[in-house]
């Protein structure tokens, strides 16, 4: 399987800014185009540039930070799945832990958004992880549990959902989960994608916080990594596809 290198660019950059870095990163996909034998790509632009970007983007695929639980209507400020589609995107990024916390999003919240993200033709990027002080209290697995059972809509499958473990402490803080403690949550991930799904076996399992270059190889390497949601080091194209680079 092919990692999924997503990038999501949160509430950064202006239409100047957005437009350099996506030809900076299409010339050095251009450039490398063994990466695109080992990498699939999405980046997430906030929603204002995702209609014209598309247009920029040759060899990988759009995806939105967020999206509505309504279809259409009098909702101020929302942005329906259908939209999204219709503008080019294919992925959508779901309960990303600053919609949970900035937006007190819940699982429940998060399965609604995904089941209507998936029957307009989006995959999601599911994402879920723990906070310091429950890992600290040891009640990582039980909280990702909780947020997959929660979370996940049905109907999911390996096609249509992507999981990104983020532990909530390693996002944007420049500290990153041990090899050991990613593969641990990787393999709890997958043995729980399994007894729910009959294609959990396949479904994509990233790696979120604080991914570098530096560190990135390392975590490719951990068993059931199947890519990796990046913040900080997506809004540099010489990190991001060196990230890419990192998978052997
Ligand atoms: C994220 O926001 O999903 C993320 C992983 O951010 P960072 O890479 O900056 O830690």
């Amino acid at each position: 399987m092919k990692k999924l290198i997503a990038g999501n660019w949160k509430m950064n950059g202006d239409k100047a800014a957005a437009s350099a870095l996506v030809k900076d990163i299409e010339g050095k996909i251009a450039a490398m185009p063994g990466l695109l034998t080992t990498c699939d790509f999405v980046v997430c632009p906030p929603f204002v540039h995702l209609g014209w970007i598309k247009d920029l983007l040759g060899k990988y695929a759009l995806g939105a930070q967020d999206c509505s639980d309504k279809a259409s209507g009098a909702f101020t400020g929302d942005i329906a799945p259908s939209m999204i589609k219709d503008v080019g995107g294919t992925y959508v990024i779901l309960g990303h832990s600053e919609r949970r916390q900035y937006h007190k999003e819940t699982d429940a919240l998060v399965a609604a958004k995904a089941k209507l993200a998936n029957d307009n033709g989006l995959i999601t990027i599911i994402c879920v992880g723990e906070l310091e002080a429950e890992r600290e209290a040891g009640k990582e697995f039980d909280v990702v549990s909780q947020q997959l059972n929660g979370s996940l809509p049905e109907g999911a499958t390996a096609m249509n959902t992507v999981i990104a473990y983020e532990p909530v402490w390693a996002i944007g803080t420049g500290k990153t989960a041990t090899p050991d403690d990613i593969k641990a949550m990787h393999a709890f991930i997958r043995g729980k994608l399994e007894q729910r799904l009959a294609d959990g076996k396949n479904m994509r399992i990233l790696y979120g916080g604080s991914v570098k270059p530096s560190n990135a190889a390392e975590i490719f390497g951990v068993e059931n990594v199947d890519g990796a949601l990046i913040g900080g080091a997506s809004l540099k194209a010489d990190d991001f596809i060196g990230i890419a680079a990192s998978v052997k």
